[in-house]
């Protein structure tokens, strides 16, 4: 169902191989000068492929500055007039789509809040039926990977061909370093699931900080995604929204020019050879490891039926606790982080109780 997806100015994906597609301009269009004079600076650098404004901007608490909404589309209309590149914006309900219809926006986005909820996406979708016009998804803000693809495939039922896909992290209470978690393992999935999707990180919404969206922007092209949507101001400094984290045309150049690329594919037979090896002995020990976890299944299943049979609860908290303290002990001396640790034998203990409840409620 998903064939021939392919997003408006990559028609000539091929075009775009080897470097990052880049989508850059201001959170918010604020004013015809600060429009103006951001695209002028992003068309000099030469390197960006499409413009981003938001008109409407879906803020988290009331009394922030909402966005100047339509009457900012002429203002999209005339970048897209004097510097030919295609215009982006956000839309979060059926007349935005409209509204920027009319005045020729060439990819709509949908933005995290909205992503999130399946109404809005389908009034969305239903007010797109027939525009030949691309449509970029951010994931929602909460980590749902089939909520994300769900708003994808109901663009793609309303008969848009051209779709792509923005991370921009997931929505944390814990204070991080990043403002949005990136979670990079779900993106990653994505990627697998629909690899024929562009994939764009949006470095800015993730780091929250202009400081780190260089580090955020590497990681996306050492994952090998497909592009970057980075917030750009003429003037962050004074922005009316997302001042922290917006960069300048001129750092948007430093960034750009910076960045390592690499290569999807191993260059040559040596290379390949290479890695093939290295391959080999990780399917090795691959193999090991399930090898390992059947042999501990089996003493899982003997404890299991030992506890049925004499009438003991599945669950000793405190032997789980001694095992996870003393793992993260011994995989530290190892070099390996807390975290795996954690998620590993977390894992793997709850195969062990899945086993054992089997167990227990299958009497003989
Ligand atoms: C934006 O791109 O300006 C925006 C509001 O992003 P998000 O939906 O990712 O928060
Ligand atoms: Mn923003």
């Amino acid at each position: 169902m998903l064939e021939n997806l392919n997003l408006l100015p990559l028609n000539e994906w091929e075009e775009y191989k080897g470097r990052p597609f880049m989508i850059a301009g201001p959170c918010s269009a604020e004013t015809e000068k600060q429009v103006m004079d951001t695209a002028l600076g992003l068309k000099a650098l030469g390197k960006v492929d499409v413009y981003r404004a938001g008109i409407w901007k879906p803020r988290t608490r009331p009394n922030s500055f909402e966005g100047v909404g339509s009457k900012g589309l002429p203002w999209l209309k005339k970048v897209k007039q004097e510097t030919g590149l295609p215009i982006s914006t956000e839309v979060a309900n059926a007349k935005h789509v409209y509204e920027a219809l009319k005045f020729g926006v060439d990819i709509l986005w949908i933005g995290a809040r909205t992503s999130a909820n399946p109404f809005a996406v389908q009034e969305i979708a239903d007010a797109m039926k027939g525009a030949d016009v691309s449509v970029l998804i951010k994931n929602p803000v909460n980590p749902d990977l089939d909520l994300w693809i769900g708003a994808m495939e109901r663009i793609h039922q309303a008969g848009i061909k051209k779709i792509g896909m923005i991370h921009r992290g997931f929505s944390t209470y814990e204070k991080i370093k990043y403002r949005n978690l990136p979670q990079w393992q779900i993106p990653i999935e994505l990627k697998s699931r629909l690899p024929q999707i562009p994939l764009l990180v949006d470095p800015s919404h993730i780091s929250g900080r202009a400081d780190l969206v260089f580090d955020v922007s590497q990681r996306a092209m050492d994952l090998n995604f497909d592009g970057l949507m980075v917030e750009t101001h003429i003037n962050p400094k004074v922005a009316l929204s997302d001042a922290k984290q917006q960069v300048t045309p001129e750092e948007l150049g430093q960034i750009i020019e910076q960045l390592v690329l690499r290569d999807p594919k191993p260059h040559n037979n040596s290379e390949l050879n290479i890695l093939g090896d290295l391959r080999q002995k990780i399917d090795w020990i691959d193999d090991q490891l399930l090898d390992l976890f059947e042999q501990r299944m089996e003493i899982v299943k003997h404890i299991g039926e030992y506890k049925r049979d004499n009438n003991i609860s599945v669950l000793q908290n405190s032997r789980w606790e001694e095992i996870i303290y003393t793992s993260i002990e011994k995989g530290a001396k190892k070099g390996l982080s807390r975290e795996f640790i954690n998620n590993t034998f977390k894992a793997i203990h709850q195969e062990s109780i899945n086993h054992q409840m089997e167990i227990l409620n299958n009497r003989k």
